[in-house]
């Protein structure tokens, strides 16, 4: 027997909006997934709560800048301040301390081409660096995950069978919110499990 595929579900530029973070939790709780939430610092300080309620359902959150720049074309100092400042509010609003930086657009953040300065600076803090493996493009209109995007991620998926877990991109929006719980359904469909993402 062939070991099963799986996937993690990571979710990027929350905590905001409250609505769809809430409507996302509750269908992961709902299928036992565990996800990994990839947060902007800024949103944070708006919503320290919603923060917190992405570690009291025991999910994984992580860093994603504070202003969501491309961190590739940004200076070391802008690098160090944008994941600090997020280290920071993050560990203030949920007691926590990120272990996993994911730049924004994943600039600078692909394996073995890691921009210089972003690498430099995670290593300070103590971060890893980690993009994707399959983009839902649920941020390209008709936001969402459907039909049309679903063909497009299975061709991602029967494309890249060299790993046996792969990281699967979204983003804390309405749309996705409402579109997660057939997503789930398909995936398993299709025969994938659902792996905890790493610290
Ligand atoms: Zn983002």
């Amino acid at each position: 027997m062939t070991e099963k595929r799986k996937v993690v579900f990571s979710f990027d530029d929350g905590p905001n909006p409250a609505g769809a973070l809430n409507t996302i939790l509750s269908t992961l709780q709902k299928n036992s997934i565990t996800a990994e939430f990839y947060v902007l610092g800024s949103e944070v300080e708006r919503n320290p709560s919603a923060a917190k309620s992405i570690i009291a359902r025991g999910h994984k959150i992580q860093n994603h800048s504070w202003s969501h720049p491309d961190l590739a074309k940004a200076s070391e100092a802008k690098v160090h301040l944008e994941l600090k400042k997020t280290q920071d509010i993050i560990k203030k609003a949920t007691g926590i301390t990120a272990t996993k930086v994911r730049p924004p657009y994943g600039a600078g953040g692909w394996p073995r081409k890691h921009d210089p300065e972003l690498a430099k600076v995670a290593r300070q803090l103590s971060l890893s660096i980690h993009n994707w493996d399959i983009d839902t493009e649920d941020w390209k209109a008709p936001r969402g995950i459907g039909p049309g995007k679903i063909k497009h991620i299975k061709k991602q998926l029967d494309g890249n069978k060299t790993k046996t877990t792969l990281n699967v991109l979204m983003h804390v929006q309405i749309e996705t919110a409402k579109d997660l719980p057939e997503f789930i359904r398909i995936l398993r469909e299709w025969g994938f499990l659902f792996a905890k993402p790493t610290s």
